[in-house]
């Protein structure tokens, strides 16, 4: 697999930068299948060698298909990605790309991504996406609220619970504004604890890494400030859950050829392939985009307290309308709102990327737009596809899917499949009280 790490930038000395910036140490991390961040603490002193070689790993020991028996899983760190920790500034993260027997490895879900914007740029396309990365502040067990006051029903956009988590939302939202990333606003979400902070769209491998190091910030900063933040989709049953939603555009240069001046929706036929393509490969993107047992209880869900889930219960897209799978808020982009917040970053960007490709690869047209409610109207629609109901749903249409591995690589897809399986069948050994309560008497 061939695999520009540079990003095409001139090559970064990190030695040297560690010296001008103050940097005494170098988090060299990456991200598992399951998302979950992997890091080695590496001195300065020692950066030389591992930006050479890169930093040696157990393979088998973070949630990849690999046996005690594999060589090093070797993580190639990219210097384009440095971050000082806001919190810590004498810390330089690194996100990193895999090697394994001198090769890059088909399951990174970085290299995975690589592996779509390639194939994007062979279209002659830079794909752009934001992500809208909701999450609740609770007490450090995560049992409750963090905020025994912040108990309203309607609690979107309430400015009395948003200011009484102030010093972390905005110690957050000054570190995305030195990092440059363009943070725009800050809000108490539908559900009593949840917030959404809003930076700037960019390349899909930019918002794939910040979305990455923005769970690992929520969660260091909430933690200085005795809190504990989680993106767990549903930690509520009664409550709003926390999505991810995706927003997307194409560009060829500085040309956003997902627009269409004279278009309703202002989209172009690209634009319109793009989204047949998620449409079409709805049920199979649920295995990255809800990847846990947990995710299936925000989609499909019955409604909150607050009067709505704002998450989707079927494959329809619609213009500037939030309850629908993909809305189309403005002219010259889209919204997926599938996504959730245990879906890996890096696999959200390409498995989308992947779906969207297909779309536009196989011309597939999405259909008419269905502006209807459809939380209240949705039961008129015959022939409109549900969402899967389960992983199990989820992860069997991913095996049954012929684009998925075709596209985003079977070295990638099958391992995942068969990761995401083992989590269900774990799921499924354990007895719930639900079964006690309502089985013991039988
Ligand atoms: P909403 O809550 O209405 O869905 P937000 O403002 O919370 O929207 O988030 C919108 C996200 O979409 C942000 O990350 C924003 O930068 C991004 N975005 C805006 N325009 C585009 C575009 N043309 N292409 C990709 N992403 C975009
Ligand atoms: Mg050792
Ligand atoms: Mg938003
Ligand atoms: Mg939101
Ligand atoms: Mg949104």
């Amino acid at each position: 697999m061939v695999q520009d790490t540079t990003s095409g930038r001139e090559p970064v000395d990190l030695a040297a930068v560690a010296e001008e910036r103050g940097i005494r140490y170098f988090l060299i991390s990456f991200t598992d299948l399951s998302g979950a961040q992997r890091a080695k603490l590496v001195p300065a002193a020692a950066i030389k060698g591992m930006q050479k070689n890169g930093a040696g790993f157990a393979g088998f020991a973070a949630a990849f298909e690999f046996s005690p028996a594999d060589p090093d899983l070797v993580a190639v760190p990219d210097p384009s990605s440095l971050i000082q920790l806001p919190w810590k500034p004498e810390v330089g993260w690194l996100a990193s790309d895999l090697k394994m027997h001198g090769e890059w490895v088909e399951q990174g879900p970085r290299n995975t991504l690589r592996r779509m914007i390639a194939r994007a740029t062979k279209h002659g396309l830079t794909v752009k996406t934001g992500v809208e990365c909701e999450f609740f502040l609770l007490t450090p067990d995560g049992q409750a609220i963090g905020d025994a006051h912040d108990n309203a029903a309607k609690s979107c956009y309430d400015a009395s619970a948003l200011m009484r988590r102030y010093d972390v939302i905005a110690e957050l939202c000054d570190a995305m504004l030195g990092l440059g990333w363009e943070p725009y606003q800050n809000d108490h979400e539908d559900a009593n604890g949840q917030f959404e902070m809003n930076w700037i769209f960019d390349e899909a491998l930019i918002t794939a890494d910040r979305h990455v190091f923005f769970k690992f910030m929520a969660r260091s900063i909430a933690e200085k400030h005795g809190l504990r933040a989680t993106f767990m989709p549903k930690p509520f049953m009664h409550l709003t859950g926390s999505g991810c939603h995706a927003h997307i555009s194409l560009w060829n240069g500085d040309t956003n050829i997902c627009y269409a001046e004279n278009d309703p929706l202002g989209l172009s036929e690209q634009g319109y392939n793009f989204v047949g393509g998620l449409i079409e490969n709805a049920d199979a993107l649920c295995a990255f985009l809800n990847p846990v047992v947990n995710s299936y209880k925000r989609i499909n869900a019955p409604r909150t307290v607050s009067g709505a889930t704002w998450s989707p219960n079927s494959v329809t897209y619609a213009g500037d309308n939030r309850t629908h799978m993909i809305r189309v808020p403005g002219k010259g982009r889209f919204e997926m709102r599938l996504p959730d917040g245990a879906a890996n970053p890096y696999l959200l960007q390409a498995s989308l990327l992947a779906a969207g490709l297909d779309g536009l690869e196989r011309r597939i047209n999405p259909g008419a737009p269905l502006d209807i409610n459809m939380y209240t109207e949705g039961h008129k629609v015959k022939d409109a596809k549900k969402l899967p109901l389960n992983l199990l749903d989820a992860v069997r249409a991913l095996d049954a899917s012929d684009a998925m591995p075709r596209i985003l690589g079977k070295g990638l897809v099958e391992p995942y499949a068969r990761l995401k399986m083992a989590e269900w069948n774990a799921h499924c050994g354990h007895l719930s009280e639900w079964e006690r309560q309502t089985t013991l008497d039988c």
